[in-house]
């Protein structure tokens, strides 16, 4: 018989957060093992509900959310979007400019598919959340990484993005706070980076879906809200801010000047429409999330959950021989790197591995964050502290042995 394939659009997409190593992961625990997994950015399963407010308003909101909705959303959670926007001194926004989507995920996607022809060029972070790539790739783009420099707080690389610039760059990609490395990036960094997109009319993607995630009382600045004179595409949703991620509500913003931007804004609206709207009691969600009370502000303060998790392991890891790890100001995630002289790893996944084998824990090698170098990878501090102790204490182990191998 013919084989079925899939589709060529796909050769060059790679998505490993979810990949071989998740794989050989559930093997291990449908035969009985239990596996300490770091791996995904998902609190449900770490004791982090949703605050009771949102959970209860879906609740009650649920018989009126089985219809479509308009294909942007609902009115009164993109008004409060807008607000929230206000807030952050993004300028010029309306509720036309306000797109609600099934998370950023779907945000993402759309935004690649509506904008890029084959062989267009995007400028990404390297290391990057991989949807981003991965979605520059399905759309028949080229995904061109610039360097986020980790011995500069892990700060984008103004002269690499430069340097980087050619006749086919559509757009640049900011993630900030920065999954994977809890960067957050000052002022003028964010400054060089639109001067470089007004230079050369690039649209910037904004991902700031951490920016309430923010550790040792640092505030967060909005790409767009710097500036009024470049297309600015800004995502965000209440999958970390709020804890929701099952929800699917994301949102996106489009700001700055659209003059020049008119035909791409109506293939994102036909891209919107063609998916009918965003799931309804996600959307429903949205307006009592951003208003009163934000309770992500006790897991942060300087005794709250998540700043002594991330405390603890940083402390920990720094404390193996070899490893070094910039301490992260944002997000929900550490980017250690492994000393090349002590761990000469040829293959990073083969690495990971080889950890969950011997020790039954679960991480991403910085590989699967398009980092180039096999010297990296990526720990969830979700877990408790004594979860987190464990966890970090195996992967010690286990870099004990791979020293004296
Ligand atoms: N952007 C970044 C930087 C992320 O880390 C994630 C999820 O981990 C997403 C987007 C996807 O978010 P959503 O749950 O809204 O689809």
């Amino acid at each position: 018989m013919k084989p079925i394939t899939k589709s060529s659009k796909l050769a060059n997409v790679c998505y490993d957060i979810r990949g071989p190593v998740l794989a050989a992961a559930k093997k291990m625990e449908e035969e009985g093992h239990r596996v300490i997994k770091l791996n995904i950015g998902n609190p449900l399963p770490f004791g982090f509900e949703a605050p009771e407010e949102i959970v209860v308003d879906v609740i009650r909101n649920m018989r009126d959310a089985s219809g479509y909705t308009d294909s942007l959303g609902l009115f009164a959670p993109r008004k409060s979007i807008m607000h929230y926007c206000q807030e952050k001194g993004i300028q010029g926004v309306t509720v036309e400019d306000i797109f609600l989507g099934n998370g950023v995920s779907e945000l993402i996607v759309m935004a690649m598919q509506g904008l890029l022809n084959n062989g267009d060029q995007v400028l990404v972070p390297m290391p990057d959340y991989p949807l981003w790539t991965a979605a520059v790739s399905l759309s028949g783009g080229l995904p061109v990484h610039y360097l986020c420099d980790e011995a500069n707080e892990w700060y984008p690389d103004l002269n690499d993005i430069r340097s980087k610039v050619t006749s086919n760059t559509k757009a640049i990609v900011v993630i900030n706070p920065n999954n994977p490395t809890g960067a957050l990036y000052p002022k003028e960094i964010l400054e060089g980076i639109l001067e470089i997109a007004r230079e050369h009319g690039l649209i910037v993607f904004a991902d700031e879906i951490y920016d309430k995630v923010l550790f040792d009382g640092n505030k967060h600045i909005s790409l767009a809200s710097l500036a009024d004179d470049v297309l600015c595409i800004t995502m965000n949703g209440l999958s970390k801010n709020y804890r929701a991620c099952g929800y699917r509500a994301g949102w996106m913003v489009v700001s700055g000047d659209k003059r020049h931007a008119k035909d791409y804004i109506e293939g994102l609206n036909m891209l919107a429409s063609m998916r009918l709207c965003a799931n309804v009691p996600g959307q429903m969600a949205i307006q009592t999330a951003l208003g009163g009370y934000q309770s992500i502000n006790d897991l942060i303060g300087p005794n709250g959950r998540l700043t002594r998790q991330r405390d603890l392991a940083w402390k920990m890891l720094t404390e193996i021989p070899g490893v070094t790890c910039v301490k992260p100001k944002g997000a929900l995630y550490l980017f250690p790197k492994l000393d090349p002289k002590m761990y000469p790893i040829k293959d990073d996944e083969q690495f990971m591995l080889e950890l969950l084998k011997e020790e039954k824990v679960l991480l991403v090698q910085g590989s699967g964050f398009n980092w180039p170098h096999p010297d990296h990878f990526r720990v969830v501090f979700l877990p408790h502290e004594n979860d987190l102790a464990e966890a970090i204490g195996r992967v010690a182990r286990f870099l004990d042995h791979y020293r004296r191998r």
